[in-house]
């Protein structure tokens, strides 16, 4: 029954396109079977793609801010009209429980809508000049043609969070999804061009290997800008490449986001906020709360109440009715997280709920809580993408700021606390890019999200990911007399 919805949502969605014959296999995480075939580009294509949108790029630049934003707008339309079998799509590929996926295309499609208004409003100014007979203005103008990478985890929100504002600057975007996870690119596509985006203009390019393709896009010199979400090794190689043409670059890269509970905090307002930190996406998503970092008075209390909580997900293939946790990507991925526990257990570590004992059977890992964890752990400096909790005791205020920095990277944070003076100077010395006080969910179109640190460059979503889609142009004017 689950892979005929699947069926279904693709043969909706592809508009016929032949899912059967393709060179990249597409398979369901939570049965390890192949549920679609998808073609694959190879780096001649891809090329000839750039050539095209490059040409393309003019007509749409040229269009008003205004007509470009009701096309976006009647995708945006369209994607909300087909949102179950969205829905259905990101689930089957990518595994996450459906109720998750649905709220992934909404959020998704709100980058659309977003940036549907947000391009009419890309203002240039006026500066008062520096001297009499001369005036000075800006104007903002579409970088170009642009390509993006993006990742398997939100199939559909990591593609509409570049291409919306892309399109609604006025570039051509070329896309390479992730080769888990094509479908759901695929699907959103098909419904921009529906919408009544160019063809040329926006192009969703499966491939089998990335790097070449992501060398293509950093040594073509049509290319003017990579938007990049994934590992931060990945992000490294992209941004040595890009160095070539002197490319725009983005980077959404890996986190370690710590989640501090102070001894002031609402200790069950704060456990809400973790489980839905922790747990989203079976913790596999850059802004997961990755260290729990809990203030030595209140330890024992929020690790049992929050062990119970966690005690009672209910672990189930996406389409099962009420799954909170689904499978992990793939056998890598559980790999990934199997090492990681053993590592901490091996260095000290507690299993207090889940761990290697509680094995699942396919790639669903047991939620798992962890204490005595330390910070120079594998876990604690890892990014674990698991359903996995570790938490650390701290003493003093100082210590929390001092083990929640000690990391390469600086994404999300989030902490619990009801001290006012606390709040403004814990928000202020954590170096990360987001912090979510009293919060554990902190991503919206309408807000900045990036990092600092080893977790990137730029910021997608707001009025300021509309910028990295644009060039500032200075013009002077003179001889006004
Ligand atoms: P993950 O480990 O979570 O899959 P990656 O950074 O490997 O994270 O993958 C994120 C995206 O980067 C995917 O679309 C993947 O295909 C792409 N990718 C992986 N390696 C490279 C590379 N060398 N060059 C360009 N893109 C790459």
């Amino acid at each position: 029954m689950t892979e005929n919805r699947t069926q279904t949502a693709i043969k909706n969605l592809l508009n016929g396109r032949d899912v059967t014959a393709g060179d990249l296999a597409v398979d369901d995480p939570a049965t390890g079977k192949i549920i679609a075939w998808v073609r694959a580009y190879t780096v001649d294509e891809v090329s000839q793609i750039i050539a095209e949108a490059d040409t393309a790029r003019h007509a749409w630049a040229a269009r008003t801010a205004k007509e470009r934003g009701a096309i976006l707008r009647k995708w945006f339309d369209l994607i909300l009209a087909n949102q179950t079998d969205l829905a259905h799509l990101i689930t089957a590929e990518c595994g996450k429980p459906l109720a998750e996926a649905m709220v992934e295309v909404a959020y998704g499609a709100a980058f659309v809508e977003w940036f549907a208004e947000e391009g009419k409003r890309a203002y240039g100014e006026t500066i008062p000049s520096f001297a009499t007979g001369k005036r000075v203005l800006t104007i903002k103008q579409p970088v170009g043609t642009c390509a993006a990478i993006t990742p398997w985890n939100f199939p559909i929100a990591m593609v509409t969070r570049k291409v919306a504002p892309a399109l609604a600057a006025g570039c051509s975007i070329i896309l390479k999804p992730a080769e888990a996870t094509p479908l759901s690119a695929l699907a959103i596509e098909r419904l921009a061009i529906e919408a009544g985006v160019p063809s040329a203009v926006f192009k969703v390019t499966p491939v089998c290997e990335p790097a070449p393709v992501g060398e293509l896009f950093c040594s073509d010199d049509r290319v003017r800008k990579l938007s990049f979400t994934g590992s931060t090794p990945v992000g490294k190689i992209l941004m040595a490449q890009a160095a070539q043409n002197i490319a725009k670059i983005s980077l959404e890269l890996g986190g370690n986001a710590p989640f501090i509970v102070f001894d002031d905090a609402d200790i069950d307002a704060a456990i809400t906020g973790a489980i839905a930190s922790k747990f989203r996406n079976a913790g596999q998503t850059c802004v997961c709360a990755n260290r729990f970092l809990v203030q030595d008075s209140i330890a024992e209390e929020f690790t049992e109440k929050f062990t119970a909580r966690i005690a009672k997900l209910k672990v189930a293939p996406g389409v099962e009715r009420g799954a909170e946790i689904g499978p992990l990507i793939n056998d890598a991925g559980y790999a990934k997280v199997s090492a990681l526990v053993d590592g901490a257990i091996a260095a000290g570590a507690v299993a207090r709920l889940g761990g290697p004992s509680s094995e699942r059977g396919g790639n669903f890992y047991a939620p798992t809580v962890l204490t005595g964890v330390t910070n120079d752990m594998d876990i604690a400096q890892s990014e674990i993408f698991g359903p996995v909790a570790s938490i650390m005791i701290f003493a003093t205020e100082d210590d929390a700021i001092r083990m929640a920095n000690d990391t390469p990277f600086g994404l999300a944070a989030y902490f619990y606390a009801r001290d006012m003076g606390r709040i403004w100077r814990v928000m202020e010395a954590l170096e990360y890019g987001m912090v979510g006080i009293n919060d554990g969910v902190l991503s919206s179109e309408v807000a900045p999200f990036g990092g600092i640190k080893q977790s990137g460059l730029g910021r997608e979503g707001s009025k300021h990911g509309l910028d990295e889609y644009m060039e500032l142009k200075y013009a002077l004017m003179g001889g006004v007399s």
